[in-house]
């Protein structure tokens, strides 16, 4: 017995009890430098074989060609399709379970997260803390329906379904009445503007601001509570102290809207105090 090239077993390299790969010589056109040339190379068929001795079975009773990384029991073609990274069918199983209670686990903390929002009283914070929790990617696994969660924690909010919350707007939220709300916010907490607004010839308006967003598409927070866009912007290069260094001026700032990522931005300040 051998391969079905009709290489023999002596050719042949056992890899479990009764099931080999063969290394039988067989032409093969291989490149080389001078093109394409024909060459020997192993066969490397793979067959059963119980002349020499028993043959490794799965538990189906199908023969073995591979063994469980987990429990090192025998897996056949078969399980091996329909198993989960070569795992036999019980660990197979096991591995199914663990998955589902995992996804179950993270759903119920998702879930409870979601809860324990829907019940900070004052509605700009729970917005804020809301848009912190949800923006960016899914925490939780599957990909979630932030328009229907955000609705869920916010049912004050006029929330359409697939309704585009990263735009320019205009959002379900009051843009003004949440800037405000936290310029009030960061005054009592001692929460100071981390970056400032250039403007100007010579970079002689600077305003204290939170910003959200890079490049031209900067949206900032000012302390009067207004939130404004920088629509454009010029690349100001200055040496400061033998330091070379360099600047954004903003050319332009329009009246803006705070998106999602502005909302997340600000809460996430609120939700570190
Ligand atoms: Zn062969
Ligand atoms: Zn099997
Ligand atoms: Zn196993």
């Amino acid at each position: 017995m051998g391969c079905a090239r009709g290489h023999g077993l002596e050719q042949a390299r056992q890899i479990l009890p009764g099931y080999f790969v063969c290394d039988g010589p067989v032409m093969r056109y291989v490149p080389g430098p001078a093109g394409m040339h024909p060459e020997p190379t192993p066969c490397g068929e793979r067959f059963h074989d119980g002349s020499a001795g028993p043959v490794a079975m799965c538990a189906c009773g199908e023969p073995a060609v591979d063994a469980c990384p987990m429990c090192r029991s025998w897996v056949g073609q078969h399980c091996l399709a329909v198993g989960i990274g070569r795992r036999c069918a019980i660990c197979t199983g096991r591995e199914r379970e663990r998955l589902r209670e995992s996804a179950a686990y993270a759903a119920g903390v998702h879930d409870r997260r979601l809860t324990e929002l829907s019940g900070v009283t004052d509605p700009v914070e729970r917005l804020l803390r809301a848009a912190a929790y949800l923006h960016g990617p899914p925490v939780h696994g599957a990909a979630a329906d932030r328009v229907a969660e955000l609705r869920r924690v916010c049912p004050f909010l006029d929330v359409r379904a697939g309704a585009d919350l990263d735009g320019t707007g205009p959002f379900p939220w009051d843009s003004a009445e949440v800037g405000r709300w936290f310029v009030r916010w960061a005054g009592r907490h001692g929460v100071r503007p981390d970056q400032e607004l250039l403007q100007g010839r010579w970079l002689r308006r600077r305003t204290p601001a939170w910003v959200i967003g890079v490049g031209a598409t900067r949206t900032c927070l000012v302390p009067s509570g207004e939130v404004v866009r920088v629509t454009r912007e010029r690349t100001v290069h200055r040496v400061v102290r033998g330091d070379p260094r360099m600047y954004r001026v903003a050319l332009r700032v329009e009246r803006a809207e705070l998106p999602m990522a502005g909302l997340a931005r600000l809460g996430l300040l609120v939700e570190r105090r």
